[in-house]
């Protein structure tokens, strides 16, 4: 996912990369990012009545839980290795920075097995 952010009076605002609104307004109407307080499902799959909307609060969606690195690379390797390399330390289904992957993989002496990399923005 692309970053947007804009500068005034020399603050770095996030912006929702959807609708562009700053951090702590409403996203427009539509908007994919935007979901419901109550069911927390993307507003436009939720049927609630008169739910309160969610304000756009930036959440980082790359960050890696060793290194505290933002916005690296991604890359994907099998579930089997993955389980492997994570063991019990980390929570299955949160995200390493490459290189904390393969020193954590390194600890553990498993081998590097077949990795991809996905599109940017995916
Ligand atoms: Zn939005
Ligand atoms: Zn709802
Ligand atoms: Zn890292």
């Amino acid at each position: 996912m692309k970053i947007k952010t804009k500068k005034t009076d020399n603050k770095l605002i996030h912006l929702c990369p959807n609708c562009n609104v700053s951090e702590g307004k409403y996203h427009k109407i539509n908007c994919s990012k935007d979901s419901c307080v109550k069911c927390r499902k993307k507003r436009q799959y939720c049927i609630c009545k008169r739910a309160k909307r969610e304000p756009f609060i930036y959440k980082p969606t790359c960050l890696c839980l060793r290194c505290g690195k933002l916005h690296f690379k991604m890359f994907m390797v099998n579930n089997s290795e993955w389980k492997r390399v994570v063991g019990a330390t980390y929570d299955f289904k949160k995200v390493l920075c490459e290189n904390c992957y393969d020193e954590i993989r390194k600890f553990r002496k498993i081998k590097k097995g077949f990795r991809w990399y996905p599109l940017h923005g995916a």
